[in-house]
C-alpha cells in the first residue's frame, strides 16, 4: 500500500519524538511491503520564526492530498507573549478548521506495567483501563455565537453560547459507534440532558443513530455522573462519545488516571481524509533537546494511524505489542520511572521499539 504522510515535527520535543515515530513507521513499512510518501511542513513556533505565521499556506498545501498528518507537539515560553492571533496553537487549531476535523479520539489505557504510574487505588486499577473518549471537537461552546462580554445595569457580563445542530452531533455519533464496532462495542453518551436544551437535542439524535448499530450497546450518563464513574471504575467504559466541552474536560482526566502522559495518543478526524494524529501531551519545553522525552505517545500515534486511516490492523497491532515487550522488559524514560527499571533516553527508547519489531 501506498501511505502518504505529511510529517509536522512542530517545538520543544517535537523533533526529538517525530525522529523515533519516523524510525518505527519507516521499519514497519519495509517489513509489510508498504511504500511510503513523506512530507514535511513547519508548524507552530518554529513556523511563526521561518515564515511569521503558526500555519503557512505551504504548509497547509502539503497536508492537501495525502492520507494522514502525524504531528509531534506545538509552543513553548519563546512564544507566550506573541500576538494572541499568531500564537504557536493558532497553528493547530487552524489545521483543524482546514481539514474539517470534527472528531477527537483519545484512548486512555493503563499499561499493566505502568500500573503504579496511575493515580487510582490498586483495587481499582487491577480492572484494567482501556477506553476511548471521542469528543467533539469543532463545535458547541467553544465556538458558538453569540459570545461576549458588554456592560448590563453597570456590571460587565460575559456569555457564550453552547449550540449543536443535529447534523453535527450525528456525524460525530457515527465516528464513535464506528469505532466502538473495532473495539468492545460499547458506547457511552455523555451529556447534561436534565438541564441543557442542547444536551436534549444531542440524547435525541444519538438515540437516532444508535438505531443503525443494533450491535453496539448504548448506555447515557449525565457528565457530573461519568466524571465520577471514571475515577470509580473506568474498566465499565469502552467508548465514550460528547460534546467539545464535556470531552476536553473528561479526555484529560481518562488521561490523568493513567498517570502516564507520555504514553497517550490521539486521532482527529473528519469525513475525509487527511486525519491527524498526535500524541496529547505538548512540547514540554524543560525537557527539550536533552534527549530525555518519552516517544512512546508519538509512536503510538503512529499505530493508531495505521489502523484507522490505513486499515491496517496487523502493523498497529505490531507496534503496539513492541511497546508492550520494551515495557515488560524494564525499559522506561524518565516520566515513567519507577524503581529497579532501567532508565533510557529518547533515542534509545526508539531505538528498543525498532528492535522488538524487527
Ligand atoms: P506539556 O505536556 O508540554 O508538559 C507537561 C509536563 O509533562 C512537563 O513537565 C513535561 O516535561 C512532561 N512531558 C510532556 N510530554 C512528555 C514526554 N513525551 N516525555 C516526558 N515528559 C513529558 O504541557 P505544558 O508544560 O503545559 O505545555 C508546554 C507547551 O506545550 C506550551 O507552550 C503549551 O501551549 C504546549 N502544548 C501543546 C500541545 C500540542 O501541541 N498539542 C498540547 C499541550 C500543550
Amino acid at each position: 500500500m501506498l501511505m502518504k504522510i505529511c510529517v509536522l515535527a512542530g517545538d520543544g520535543i517535537g523533533t526529538e519524538i517525530m525522529e523515533q515515530a519516523q524510525k518505527v513507521l519507516s521499519v514497519v513499512a519495509d517489513k509489510y511491503n508498504h511504500e511510503l510518501e513523506l512530507s514535511y511542513g513547519a508548524i507552530g513556533g518554529h513556523a511563526i520564526d521561518t515564515e511569521g505565521v503558526p500555519l503557512p499556506q505551504k504548509t497547509v498545501d502539503s497536508c492537501r492530498g495525502v492520507d494522514a498528518i502525524l504531528l509531534g507537539a506545538v509552543g513553548g515560553p519563546k512564544w507566550d507573549n506573541i500576538e494572541k492571533s499568531i500564537r504557536p496553537e493558532r497553528g493547530l487549531l487552524g489545521i483543524r478548521k482546514e481539514f474539517d476535523l470534527f472528531a477527537n479520539l483519545r484512548p486512555a489505557i493503563l499499561y499493566p506495567e505502568l500500573k503504579n504510574a496511575s493515580l487510582l487505588r490498586p483495587d481499582i486499577v487491577e480492572k484494567g483501563i482501556d477506553l476511548l473518549v471521542v469528543r467533539e471537537l469543532t463545535s458547541g461552546i467553544y465556538f458558538g455565537e453569540p459570545k461576549g462580554e458588554e456592560v448590563r445595569n453597570g456590571k460587565r457580563v460575559a456569555f457564550n453560547t453552547m449550540i449543536y445542530s443535529e447534523d453535527e452531533v450525528r456525524r460525530v455519533a457515527k465516528i464513535a459507534f464506528d469505532t466502538a464496532r473495532k473495539r468492545r462495542s460499547k458506547v457511552c453518551s455523555v451529556d447534561k440532558a436534565n438541564v441543557l436544551d442542547v444536551s436534549q437535542l444531542w440524547r435525541e439524535v444519538v438515540l437516532e443513530v444508535a438505531k443503525d448499530y443494533p450491535d453496539v450497546e448504548l448506555t447515557h450518563l449525565y457528565v457530573d455522573n461519568a466524571a465520577m464513574q471514571l475515577v470509580r471504575d473506568p474498566s465499565q467504559f469502552d467508548v465514550i462519545v460528547t460534546s467539545n466541552l464535556f470531552g476536553d474536560i473528561l479526555s484529560d482526566e481518562a488521561a490523568v488516571i493513567t498517570g502516564s502522559l507520555g504514553m497517550l495518543p490521539s486521532a482527529s478526524m473528519g469525513l475525509e481524509n487527511p486525519a491527524l494524529y498526535e500524541p496529547i501531551h505538548g512540547s514540554a519545553p524543560d525537557i527539550a533537546g536533552k534527549d530525555l522525552a518519552n516517544p512512546l505517545a508519538t509512536i503510538l500515534s503512529v499505530a493508531m494511524m495505521l489502523r484507522h486511516t490505513f486499515a491496517l490492523n496487523d502493523e498497529a497491532q505490531a507496534i503496539e505489542d513492541a511497546v508492550k515487550r520494551v515495557l515488560a522488559k524494564g525499559f522506561r524514560t524518565g516520566d515513567i520511572m519507577s524503581p529497579g527499571m532501567e532508565q533510557v533516553g529518547c533515542t534509545e527508547m526508539g531505538g528498543l521499539v525498532v528492535r522488538e519489531l524487527s
